[in-house]
C-alpha cells in the first residue's frame, strides 16, 4: 500500500459483523439417529430422514438443544422459552431435501456478548442471536479435468449453531481475535471441537466502510469460503482496501457475496444483490415449536463450567499470579486444570506457574491436548515442586527429574533415589569437595586472599560441577567462605 492510499484509508472506518457456524459435539445428528463421526466412507452415515425421503418425520435431538443452550448461557444470551424451526428453501446438490431446517424469526437465543482484547484495549462485542440448524452435505469437485463433482451426504443433518454478531468489530485483527476467543470458549465448555480447518467452525464475514465519525452504516459485502482465522483476516484486509478505493474514486460499493480464493490471495464475486436468494422461509410443519421449561434452562445453567475470563480473574486473585501468567494458564481447560491441581499439591502457586508455563508447555510443544496422553500427572509435578521448596533438590536437578517424569510418569522421590540425584546437605561431604577445588585452583585462591572477591562464583561453579549439581548452594557458599578465610591465618 503506497503512502497516499494509506492517508486515504485513515479517513475511513471499517465495520465488520461475523456469522459463525459451530458444529455441536453430539454423537448423532439433529433430526435422526445417524452418527456424526467424521471421516467415515462417503454416504455411509445417512438414512431416509437426513436424505429427505418423502413421508419421514424429523425428531429433535435433545443433546443438541442442551449444548446450544450451554453456549447461549456462556455468551450471556437470553434463552427463548418458545423458539420455532423454519424451512430455508434453496436448491443445491448437497441438499437433497431442497430445504434446510433452521430457525428464522424466533431463534433459540437472543443477544449476548463476548469480550475481546486485553487490559485497556478490552472491548465488548455484541451478539445478535444464536440459532440451531442442520448442516448440508459436502461437494467434492474432481481434479482430473473431467468437470465431474461428487457429493457426500454424511454431513447432512449434523447439528450446527449459528452465532451472528452485531456490526461491532472495527478491524480485521479484531475479527481474528473474536474468532480466537469464540473458539476458546466453545472448546472450554465442550460444545464444539473448534477445528476450523476440519470444518467444525466456519465463518462468513460481513464488511463495510464509512467515513470516520459517521454513524450511518455503509453498504456491506459478505465474504464466504473462509477456512482459517488467517484467511478471515487476509480477506477482510483486501475487501476493506477495495471498498475504500471505490469510495475514494467517488464510486458506490455494491452489495454482494464474495468468495475468498486463498491460493490466489484474492476475492471473486459469487453473486450480486440482484441475484440474492429468496429463501421463502416458513415455519417447519413437521416440528412443533421448541418449548423450554424455565427449570430445564436453570438445570443447564448449572452445567456451564467456569468460563476462561472468570477463571483468569480468579487465578490472579486466588493464586496472586501476574495477569500474564493467568492468561497463559487459562488458555485451555486442560492446561488450567493441570495447573490448579499441580499448584495446590505443591503449595507454591507461582513456582507451579513458572514450571507449567515453561517445562510443561515445552514437554507438550505448546499443544495442551497432548496433556491428556502425557504420563506425568499434575500431582506428581506438585510433589516435585514441593521437593524444590523444601530444599531437598535444586531447581537444576528438578529439571532432570522432570524430563524423566514426562517420559515415564514416575514418582519424583523414586527417580531421585534411582539416579542418585538427591541434594548433598552433609557439610563434611561438601568440605571435601571444596578442598579438592581449592587445591586445583591455587592461583585463584591467591587472588581471593589478595582481596579479589569476584573469583568466588568461579569456585562455587567448580564445586557444583564436582558434585554434578547436587551440592546445596547456600551451604556451599557458606562453607567455601569459611575454607578460604581459614587460609588467611
Ligand atoms: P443480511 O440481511 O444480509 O443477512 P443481517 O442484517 O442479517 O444481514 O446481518 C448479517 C451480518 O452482517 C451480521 O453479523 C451483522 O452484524 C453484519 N452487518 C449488517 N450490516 C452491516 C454493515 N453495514 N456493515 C458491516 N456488517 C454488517
Ligand atoms: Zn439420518
Ligand atoms: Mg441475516
Amino acid at each position: 500500500m503506497g503512502a497516499p492510499h494509506e492517508s486515504a484509508a485513515r479517513g475511513y472506518e471499517p465495520v465488520i459483523g461475523l456469522e459463525v457456524h459451530c458444529q455441536l459435539l453430539t454423537r448423532s445428528k439433529i433430526f435422526c439417529s445417524c452418527s456424526t463421526a467424521f471421516g467415515a466412507p462417503p454416504n455411509s452415515q445417512v438414512c431416509p430422514v437426513c436424505l429427505g425421503h418423502p413421508g419421514v418425520l424429523p425428531v429433535l435431538n435433545r443433546r443438541a438443544v442442551e449444548l446450544a443452550v450451554v453456549l447461549g448461557l456462556a455468551l450471556g444470551s437470553k434463552i427463548r422459552e418458545v423458539s420455532v424451526f423454519a424451512r430455508k428453501n434453496y436448491f443445491y446438490p448437497d441438499l437433497p431435501k431442497g430445504y434446510q431446517i433452521s430457525q428464522y424469526d424466533l431463534p433459540l437465543c437472543d443477544g449476548g456478548s463476548l469480550q475481546i482484547g486485553t487490559g485497556d484495549a478490552r472491548r465488548t462485542i455484541g451478539i445478535t442471536r444464536l440459532h440451531l440448524e442442520e448442516d448440508a452435505g459436502k461437494m467434492k469437485h474432481a481434479e482430473d479435468g473431467s468437470g465431474r463433482s461428487l457429493v457426500d451426504l454424511n454431513r447432512c443433518g449434523v447439528p450446527l449453531i449459528e452465532i451472528v454478531t452485531e456490526p461491532d468489530l472495527r478491524t480485521p485483527e479484531e475479527a481474528h481475535d473474536f474468532l480466537e476467543r469464540l473458539k476458546q470458549l466453545v472448546q472450554y465448555i465442550g460444545v464444539c471441537d473448534g477445528n476450523m480447518e476440519g470444518g467444525s467452525l466456519r465463518c462468513d464475514a460481513n464488511v463495510s466502510v464509512r467515513p470516520r465519525g459517521s454513524e450511518a452504516l455503509g453498504t456491506k459485502t459478505e465474504i464466504k469460503n473462509l477456512n482459517s482465522f488467517r484467511n478471515v483476516q487476509r480477506a477482510l484486509e483486501h475487501e476493506i482496501r477495495r471498498q475504500i478505493a471505490v469510495l475514494e474514486s467517488a464510486g458506490r460499493v455494491e452489495g454482494a457475496t464474495l468468495l475468498w480464493d486463498a491460493t490466489r490471495d484474492r476475492l471473486q464475486v459469487m453473486r450480486t444483490k440482484e441475484e440474492a436468494h429468496d429463501y421463502r422461509y416458513f415455519p417447519e410443519p413437521d416440528l412443533l415449536p421448541l418449548v423450554l421449561a424455565e427449570e430445564w434452562i436453570a438445570a443447564i445453567r448449572g452445567m456451564v463450567p467456569e468460563l476462561p475470563e472468570a477463571r483468569r480473574a480468579r487465578f490472579v486473585r486466588e493464586y496472586a499470579l501476574p495477569e500474564y501468567d493467568a492468561g497463559v494458564l487459562t488458555a485451555t481447560r486442560e492446561l488450567a486444570g493441570f495447573y490448579e491441581a499441580a499448584a495446590r499439591r505443591s503449595g507454591d502457586a507461582k513456582l507451579a506457574s513458572n514450571w507449567v508455563m515453561t517445562e510443561l508447555l515445552g514437554a507438550v510443544k505448546g499443544d495442551t491436548e497432548r496433556l491428556r496422553n502425557l504420563p506425568l500427572t499434575p500431582e506428581r509435578l506438585g510433589d516435585l515442586l514441593a521437593l524444590i521448596t523444601s530444599g531437598a533438590i535444586s531447581g537444576k536437578i528438578a529439571k532432570a527429574v522432570f524430563e524423566e517424569m514426562a517420559v515415564s510418569g514416575g514418582e519424583p522421590g523414586a527417580i531421585i533415589e534411582a539416579c542418585g540425584l538427591s541434594q548433598i546437605v552433609d557439610p563434611d561431604a561438601i568440605r571435601a569437595l571444596i578442598a579438592e577445588v581449592l587445591a586445583a585452583n591455587a592461583p585463584q585462591v591467591v587472588d581471593y586472599l589478595a582481596g579479589h572477591e569476584r573469583v568466588l562464583p568461579h569456585f562455587i561453579g567448580q564445586v557444583m560441577k564436582a558434585s554434578r549439581g547436587r551440592a546445596n548452594p547456600e551451604l556451599t557458599n557458606r562453607l567455601l567462605r569459611e575454607a578460604l578465610e581459614a587460609r588467611r591465618e
